[in-house]
């Protein structure tokens, strides 16, 4: 017999979850049906131990230099192990607080895979389930190339797996989480390289932040190997070897991470039954209002083309909830001015157009303001760290269009000027702010 529910969540991540609970909270019937630890991507293999090798390799940078502030400290080692099975404690209560807070919300959990049976209909092993709305929220996997020896490297869940740290290190790849795993890994003692297909990283972002990272790497000590295409990875006695196009290159590694990006999970999800369709990635087509092609079936999160970011796939969810239950028909996600961060070292914060989209778009209506400096902490320390910002204006009222910050602090620096910006701030309303001093920050609002 088929268990009925108003709406079923498939993917027990950061957009299945918040569905279904703020459904609930609509007064819905609701399931959430997750194959493997709830909470997803962010909580057991993205954004929560992410950040924790964040904050342990920050602090691996105030040792150094806490010298240079008087102190006499000995960096004498570091216990991989022990900060990993930290790490796995705190995401343990984090999956076990999600049970308790799916049943405080009445959300129905049901553990396994979902495989569409007909647009209403699922089969969960040998269980049969139907609802008048199905969420998919099924998010995405590493991608590993198909390249000889590929199998020879790990990807970012594999990572995250390491109870021991590799000595030498190579990180395939361009994109934030191949900077922010090379940033980690070189922080905390790790010899890392880093290939390049292109001449840069992070290459939808804007110049000055990449270039500003770029020249931190190379001063940290990561080796940067740009306009690099790997072929093929070879097992060696002394650890694994990569062949470039150009040959064999880089020596020889304990480690390889492939971060060459993500692709949707929707290969056995028995889309075609329920009629539903994706494109040749596999990623799910949806219109403004996560509606698929398909009527009551829907998709959020990482398993469409919006950003690949929690909040995204949280707020998209939540806007969904309450447009089917919430009485709220017109209410969906505003996908412009969507800010985000790189936990790089230093941190990067970034929201609206890039000075190059900027131009594109608005020509000669773009005025740019920007500085670079480096801020107080470091005029003690012999490391130094490059901060530097920018606003991206348009017209004659200089309506800000985009805030790029690279430097300690920018992490927490840009939700408030995402808020701002949304609301259409001008220069003038930043310059009528008054400064915080002395920050970092105040930069920001007194660009000239
Ligand atoms: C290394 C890394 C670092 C990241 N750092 C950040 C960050 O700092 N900030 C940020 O905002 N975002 C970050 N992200 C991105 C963030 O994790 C994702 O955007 C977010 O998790 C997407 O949520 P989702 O619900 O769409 O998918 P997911 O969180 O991936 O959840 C999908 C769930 O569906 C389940 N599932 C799949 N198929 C089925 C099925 N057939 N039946 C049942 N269950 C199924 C999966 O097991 C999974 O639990 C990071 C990602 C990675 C990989």
């Amino acid at each position: 017999m088929s268990e009925h529910f108003d709406l079923i969540a498939i993917g027990g991540g950061s957009a299945g979850l918040s569905v279904a609970e703020r459904a609930a909270r609509h007064g819905a019937r609701c399931a959430v049906v997750e194959a493997d630890r709830l909470g997803g991507t962010c909580v057991n293999a993205g954004c929560v131990p992410k950040k924790i090798m964040w904050y342990g390799a920050e602090l691996a940078h105030n040792l150094h230099d806490a010298a240079d502030y008087g102190f006499d400290v000995d960096r004498r080692g570091f216990d991989w192990g022990e900060l990993v099975q930290k790490r796995e404690a705190y995401i343990s209560a984090i999956n076990t607080w999600y049970h308790t807070y799916l049943e405080d919300s009445e959300v129905a959990e049901i553990p396994g895979r979902a495989r569409f049976l007909d647009a209403h209909t699922l089969a969960v092993g040998e269980r049969r389930i139907s609802a008048e709305h199905v969420v998919i929220g099924v998010g995405g996997r590493p991608l590993i190339p198909d390249l000889p020896g590929a199998e020879l490297g790990i990807d970012s869940d594999g990572f995250f797996a390491l109870e021991e740290q590799p000595e030498r290190v190579a990180v395939i790849g361009a994109g934030y989480i191949a900077v922010e795993l090379a940033g980690v890994l070189n922080a905390l003692g790790s010899r890392v390289s880093m290939y390049l297909r292109r001449e840069t990283f992070l290459r939808n972002f804007d110049a000055m932040l990449r270039d500003t990272l770029m020249e931190q790497m190379l001063a940290d000590g990561v080796n940067i190997l740009p306009g690099t295409t790997i072929s093929a990875l070879h097992k060696r006695p002394g650890g694994i070897a990569l062949e470039c196009e150009q040959g064999e290159c880089g020596g020889e590694f304990d480690a390889v991470i492939w971060a060459v990006g993500r692709r949707p999970h929707t290969d056995k999800l028995g889309l075609e039954a329920a009629g539903v369709i994706r494109d040749g990635e596999g990623y799910i087509p949806v219109d403004a209002y996560q509606n698929t092609n398909v009527e009551g079936v829907y998709a959020v999160g990482d398993v469409t083309r919006a950003p690949a970011l929690t909040p995204v796939a949280i707020a998209a969810a939540r806007r969904l909830a309450d447009r089917l239950f919430g009485g709220q028909p017109e209410r969906r996600l505003d996908y412009e001015n969507i800010p985000s961060i790189v936990f790089s070292h230093p941190p990067i914060g970034t929201v609206g157009l890039t000075e190059d989209e900027a131009r594109e778009t608005h020509g000669a209506a773009v005025k740019v303001y920007s500085t670079r400096f480096t801020g107080m902490f470091h005029a003690l320390t012999e490391r130094k760290v490059a901060s530097a910002m920018k606003l991206v204006t348009v017209g004659a009222k200089e309506k800000v269009v985009g805030a790029h910050i690279i430097g300690p602090g920018a992490d927490e620096m840009l939700q408030g000027f995402a808020v701002a910006i949304r609301m259409g701030a001008t220069k003038r309303d930043l310059d009528d702010t008054v400064a915080l001093h002395p920050t970092s920050a105040e930069e920001l609002v007194t660009l000239r």
